[in-house]
């Protein structure tokens, strides 16, 4: 079954509002002609109303990097998921590691987080992945068997076509260290056997990219592997030079 690729930026804590309207402006033209490749770009909250006005009736999608599982309440600091769909949201990225480390996000939270997302209408892409003492103990498998099971655990088997997963070795996470095209190919088929096992039609459907360190230079050898449908790209998508590279390197 064809799955459109998806490339996705995740600013994380960078651009003012200013400096993504002329990101946006530059970025369209660029991916304008890429048909076929979903593009998304996950900005800071202040940024993301501009962006979706901006972005309106392109192939570029806006998404939040967090939000709060409930629509609303005596939750300070937090911004809900009726919230971001009202502002031009598309999508939002749930269970960052950065967020899982630096911030106490829990599998219980995210549970909560990936349904209620789906209920405002926004696409949950959910990030998954060990760490590296995980990998070094031969624990990859149990860590994203516990976190798919876990996270999505709330989530209708039918429903799950509906969401775009990242598996994100945390140890490839802004190191440099990318992971193999075989390292990321086989967690990735392990984690589309383990959607199938919940539903074997939506497992055919949903995306699952790959994210670590993809940069313009290895995005094509990651890219052409059939399992992977795109890649969640951080230090390289500030630029809009690179971003625009990885975008092309997803044209199949
Ligand atoms: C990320 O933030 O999800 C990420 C993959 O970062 P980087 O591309 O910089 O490793």
């Amino acid at each position: 079954m064809a799955r459109n690729p998806l490339i996705a930026g995740n600013w994380k804590m960078h651009k003012s509002e200013r400096q993504a309207e002329e990101y946006i402006q530059a970025l369209l033209p660029r991916v304008a002609a890429l048909e076929g490749v979903g593009v998304a770009i996950c900005a800071p909250y202040t940024d993301l109303k501009a962006l979706a006005d901006s972005a309106r009736g392109s192939r570029v999608e806006v998404y939040a990097q967090n939000m709060h599982q409930e629509d609303q309440g005596a939750y300070t600091g937090e911004v809900s998921a009726p919230m971001l769909s009202e502002a031009g949201v598309q999508g939002v990225v749930l269970g960052h590691s950065e967020r899982r480390a630096q911030f106490g996000e829990s599998d219980h939270a995210l549970a909560l987080k990936v349904p209620a997302a789906l209920r405002a209408g926004l696409t949950p892409l959910l990030c998954v992945g060990e760490s590296e003492q995980e990998r070094d103990a031969g624990d990859t498998e149990r860590r994203l068997r516990q976190q798919i099971a876990e996270d999505l655990g709330g989530v209708a088997a039918e429903q799950l076509s509906e969401l775009v997963i990242a598996y994100e070795p945390v140890w490839a996470i802004g190191t440099g260290r990318v992971a193999s095209p075989e390292q990321a190919q086989e967690a990735i088929a392990f984690i589309r056997a383990l959607l199938a096992a919940r539903d074997e039609r939506a497992a055919q459907q949903v995306r699952i990219l790959y994210g670590g360190s993809v940069d313009p230079d290895n995005a094509a050898g990651l890219l052409e592997l059939p399992d992977i449908d795109g890649a969640l790209v951080g230090g390289a998508s500030l630029q809009v030079d690179s971003f625009a590279r990885i975008v092309a390197a997803a044209r199949r």
